[in-house]
C-alpha cells in the first residue's frame, strides 16, 4: 500500500487485510516496535525517524524481508509503507519471484493541504495502532481508542518540521514507485479524500478485480 504520510494507509491497511483475511504489517510499526524494545535496529532507526528521513534501505529491507519470509506461506499478505524506494521495490520483487510476484500496488492519493491537516490532529492507539483525528474523527472517550480502549498518543514525527520533511521525502523517493508499478501493470489508484468506508470500499474493489 503506497501513499504519502497521512493518506490513510494505516487505517485502510487494517480494513483491507481484515476483509481479505490476510496478515499485514507496517514497516513504521516494525521500527516503532524495535524502538520500544530498545533493540540495536531500533536505536539505528531512531535518528532517521525523528528527523522524518527514511531509514537506510539495507536495514529496512532486512527487517521487512524477515517478516515476509515468516508469512509467505499464509495465502497472501499486505505491506503498508513498504516499499518506499526503488531499491526496496526491487528487493521485494526478488523475494517474491518464486511465488509469482506481487499482485497489486494500491496507491492512496491525497492532496498536500489535506495531508497537513490530517497529520496535525492525528492521535494513535498505543495498543492497536488505529489512528483517529481530534476534529474529523474524535474518540468517544477523550484519550482512549474507540476500537480497543487503549491509550492514544501523538507521534514524535507528526510535528510540523518532521511532517514537511516526510512529505518532501515521499515526493522525491516514493512517488516514483507509482510509475514503476503503473508500468508493471499492477498499480491501482484510489482517491483518498472521502469517508473511511468509501475509500475502503474503493480499495477492496480494486483488489477484487
Ligand atoms: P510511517 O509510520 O510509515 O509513517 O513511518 C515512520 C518512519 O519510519 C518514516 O518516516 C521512516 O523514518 C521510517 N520508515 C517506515 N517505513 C520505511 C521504509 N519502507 N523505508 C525507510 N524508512 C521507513
Amino acid at each position: 500500500m503506497l501513499g504519502p504520510p497521512g493518506a490513510g494507509k494505516g487505517t485502510q491497511a487494517a480494513r483491507v487485510a481484515e476483509s481479505l483475511s490476510v496478515p499485514k504489517v507496517a514497516s513504521g510499526d516494525l521500527f516503532r516496535d524495535h524502538q520500544a524494545r530498545d533493540t540495536e535496529l531500533g536505536r539505528l532507526a531512531r535518528t532517521c525517524m525523528e528527523r522524518g528521513d527514511l531509514v537506510p534501505d539495507d536495514i529496512t529491507i532486512r527487517m521487512v524481508m524477515e517478516w515476509v519470509e515468516a508469512h509467505e506461506g499464509e495465502g497472501g499478505f499486505l505491506l503498508d509503507g513498504f516499499p518506499r524506494t526503488l531499491a526496496q521495490a526491487e528487493a521485494l520483487d526478488r523475494e517474491m519471484v518464486e511465488s509469482g510476484g506481487i499482485d497489486r500496488a494500491l496507491y492512496i492519493n491525497v492532496n498536500t493541504e489535506e495531508l497537513y491537516r490530517r497529520l496535525a490532529g492525528r492521535w494513535i492507539c498505543r495498543s492497536c495502532q488505529t489512528p483517529c483525528h481530534e476534529h474529523s474523527s474524535p474518540p468517544a472517550v477523550a484519550g482512549k481508542c474507540d476500537r480497543c480502549g487503549g491509550d492514544l498518543y501523538q507521534r514524535d514525527d507528526d510535528n510540523a518540521e518532521a511532517v514537511q520533511k516526510r512529505l518532501g521525502v515521499f515526493f522525491k523517493e516514493t512517488e516514483p514507485l507509482v510509475q514503476f508499478y503503473r508500468e508493471a501493470g499492477i498499480l491501482r489508484e484510489v482517491d483518498g479524500v472521502g469517508t473511511v468506508d468509501g475509500v475502503g470500499a474503493a480499495l477492496l474493489e480494486t483488489v477484487a478485480e
